[in-house]
């Protein structure tokens, strides 16, 4: 966006200079006051939070300007060249979806407003043939564009969906889990509700690896994700923090009631055991509760009362849930 705003500045300045020269006035002070307005946009776009509104403010004068000095009499007929790039620039300022509702009415004003300017009548005249060319190649460019940034767009979601998965089980990672707790907690102040999060770390897990070895270790994983995930309501969030030790974290839920959600998934751990060759392996795990704005108000914080609550659970027996301590 700053390397476009650069290129207006000095492009609107030079136009506006040739305009003044020329003696076409209205549209070189256009030049001078968008040269000026993109300046002023290059200073704040860093710090604004308003992003997305600032570049419609760049573009929409933008539009009109061309529009407006494609329509004059005494411009350049190789104005079209901005019919071109101009699609390019809205798909990648304003994404595919509003990119192209902006592209395609963009590319249709201008084109009847090229043909309205330069076309004599004659079909058959080479002159005309230069408008079928500009209605040829800006329909390709837009669609291109549009192509172009539609699959990048998807690339992107499937890294970013990529780099929040956890490879093994296929649950969010930590980093996915730290951002949508962001989410979550903004909720829960705005609705002066309460937030559950748990920490769960499967009970001997080591002795699965030792006795069954390290690839019964990770079905075992994959077992345990699986009835956590489709344990807990849709609006939960679960991850698997790393080895064996999972997160959940229980919008609406207090200490107590994240407790009881956690003890119904301890008690379907064991009512679901996992089969191994003619034999079946029951998997438990302990588990420590701690609350949003009891406990802390940062992930980090409430991650570690967790933790400390699981061990408790730990050095209680195991194969059960803690909430105080
Ligand atoms: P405790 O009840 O005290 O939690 O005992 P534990 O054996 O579960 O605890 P410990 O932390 O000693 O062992 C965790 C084991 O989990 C050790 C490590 O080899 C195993 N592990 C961690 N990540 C993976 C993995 O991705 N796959 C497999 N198969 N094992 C893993
Ligand atoms: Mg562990
Ligand atoms: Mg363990």
């Amino acid at each position: 966006m700053k390397v476009l705003l650069w290129i207006t500045m000095i492009a609107a300045t030079v136009y506006g200079v040739i305009n003044f020269t020329r003696g076409v006035w209205v549209l070189g002070s256009l030049e001078f006051a968008y040269a000026a307005f993109s300046f002023v946009i290059y200073r704040i776009i860093d710090s604004t939070p308003r992003v997305q509104r600032w570049i419609l403010a760049y573009l929409v004068p933008l539009l009109l300007l061309i529009t407006y000095a494609l329509y004059l009499p005494n411009t350049s007929d190789t104005m079209f060249s901005w019919i071109l790039i101009t699609p390019v620039i809205l798909y990648l300022l304003l994404g595919s979806r509003v990119g192209k509702w902006f592209s395609i009415a963009f590319v249709t004003i201008n084109i009847i407003v090229y043909q309205l300017r330069f076309f004599t009548g004659d079909y058959t005249s080479l002159h005309n043939a230069g408008i079928y060319n500009v209605l040829i190649s800006s329909i390709t460019i837009t669609v291109f564009a549009h192509l172009y940034e539609r699959n990048r767009e998807k690339t992107e979601a499937r890294l970013i969906e990529l780099a929040g998965t956890d490879p093994l089980t296929g649950l969010p990672n930590r980093m996915k889990l730290t951002d949508d707790f962001d989410y979550v907690r903004a909720q829960a102040d705005r609705r002066d509700s309460p937030v559950a999060v748990a920490m769960i770390d499967l009970d001997h897990f080591k002795g699965i690896n030792d006795r069954y070895g390290h690839g019964v270790g990770d079905r075992a994983l994959v077992h345990a994700a699986e009835i956590i995930r489709n344990g807990t309501r849709e609006v939960d969030l679960n991850a698997r923090l790393g080895g064996e030790e999972f997160t959940l974290v229980m919008p609406n839920a207090s200490a107590g009631e994240g407790k009881e959600i956690v003890d119904r998934l301890r008690q379907t751990f064991l009512d679901t055991p996992m089969p191994v060759g003619n034999n079946t392996v029951t998997l438990t795990f302990s588990a420590g509760i701690s609350e949003y704005n009891v406990d802390g108000v940062d992930l980090e914080t409430l991650i570690m009362v967790a933790d400390r609550r699981l061990y408790i659970a730990k050095n209680s027996g195991r194969n059960r849930v803690e909430d105080h301590g």
